[in-house]
């Protein structure tokens, strides 16, 4: 599947490029040990690691530490380069309720040997990724509280009033290194709460007003 709908529209969009946001939530910086970032971290995800909400998500063999991330998500409906952060939602197709699955130990054996951890990341199923709510229905991206359950239990709790850059600048700043096109997606970043998922999970990831994901694990 590298195609997403529109919820209530049918309309749907051919997925281009997914840039995700990395350690944009502090109370999750702080869980990883990492430093303060003073420039964005950004890494892409193939299309082809996304998954339609109701899927299976496959861990790959060659890792043992799988963790869930949930993030807001956001669906680009037109194209533009060094875009303003008054005009930035003007962007958006809509809002949705994503997961970052991240192999940690490799992401972490790549760290430490200073080398890209894409391969951590950009797994088949890494990217599974709700229907997405149009951005009118939205009143404002930056104060929505995100949920995620495993097995019913809540492991991550957060709001995306607790990012370190609003959905205004996540646009502007990384329409400055990429131009964005229509059907590429935005993964905001993380709160803290990311943990180990296994075989036979069902995770359930919520954003207030956005709508919800769910999952299992293979
Ligand atoms: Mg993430």
């Amino acid at each position: 599947m590298h195609q997403v709908r529109i919820k209530n529209t049918g309309e749907t969009y051919s997925v281009g490029k997914i840039i995700c946001l990395g350690q944009n939530y502090l109370d999750h910086i702080r869980e990883l040990g990492s430093k303060m970032p003073d420039r964005a971290v950004i890494f892409c995800k193939p299309p082809s690691s996304l998954l339609p909400n109701g899927g299976v998500v496959e861990i790959p063999k060659y890792s043992n530490d799988c963790h869930h991330e949930l993030e807001l998500a956001l669906l680009v409906g037109k194209t533009g380069k060094h875009i303003q952060e008054k005009d930035a939602l003007s962007y958006l197709a809509g809002y949705g309720v994503a997961l970052d699955l991240t192999l940690r130990d490799i992401q972490s054996e790549q760290k430490s040997r200073g080398l890209p951890w894409e391969i951590a990341k950009g797994f088949d199923t890494s990217c599974p990724i709700s229907d997405f709510t149009p951005t009118e229905r939205i009143s404002d991206p930056n104060n929505l509280q995100l949920k995620l359950r495993v097995n019913g239990e809540i492991r991550q709790q957060g709001n995306t009033n607790q990012m370190m850059r609003s959905v205004e600048k996540i646009i502007a700043e990384i329409s400055n290194f990429y131009t964005l096109e229509t059907g590429d997606m935005i993964l905001t970043g993380t709160p803290a709460g990311v943990s180990r998922i296994e075989t036979g999970d069902q995770l359930e990831g919520t954003i207030e007003h956005v709508g919800s994901l769910q999952v299992s694990v293979a």
